[in-house]
C-alpha cells in the first residue's frame, strides 16, 4: 500500500516526458544540450594552468620564430583560447621575446 502511494507520488512529481525525449530521465533537454556543448568543447587531453605554464615559454618561442605554435602544440593553444590568465602570460612573453629578437638582430636566428 505504502509502496504504491510512493510510486504514485513519484509519477506525479516527475515532469511529463516530451516526445522524442532522451531515455535518461535524469537529464532535461537543456541539461543534455549543455552536456553536449561541454563535450564538444572538451578535447581528449586538456592542460591545466600549471601544465600550460611549463610549456608556455616554448610555445611563445615558436610563435616568436614565426612557426605555427598552435599546430605544433594544439593543447597549449586550446588552453590559451579558454584561459585569459594564461593568454595574458603568453602575450607578455611573446612581446618580450619579440623585443629581445629585434634588439639582438639576427643573432637568434
Ligand atoms: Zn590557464
Amino acid at each position: 500500500m505504502l509502496k504504491r502511494m510512493i510510486r504514485k507520488l513519484r509519477k506525479q512529481n516527475s515532469p511529463p516526458t516530451p516526445a522524442g525525449a532522451l531515455p535518461d530521465p535524469t537529464l532535461t533537454p537543456t541539461q543534455f544540450r549543455e552536456l553536449i556543448l561541454h563535450v564538444a568543447r572538451t578535447h581528449e587531453v586538456e592542460l591545466n594552468c600549471s601544465s600550460t605554464f611549463e610549456l608556455i615559454d616554448e610555445y611563445a618561442e615558436m610563435a616568436a620564430q614565426g612557426r605555427n605554435a598552435a599546430n605544433i602544440m594544439p593543447q597549449v593553444n586550446q588552453h590559451l583560447e579558454m584561459c585569459p590568465d594564461c593568454r595574458e602570460e603568453y602575450q607578455t612573453l611573446l612581446h618580450i621575446l619579440r623585443t629581445f629578437e629585434l634588439e639582438n638582430g639576427d643573432e637568434l636566428a
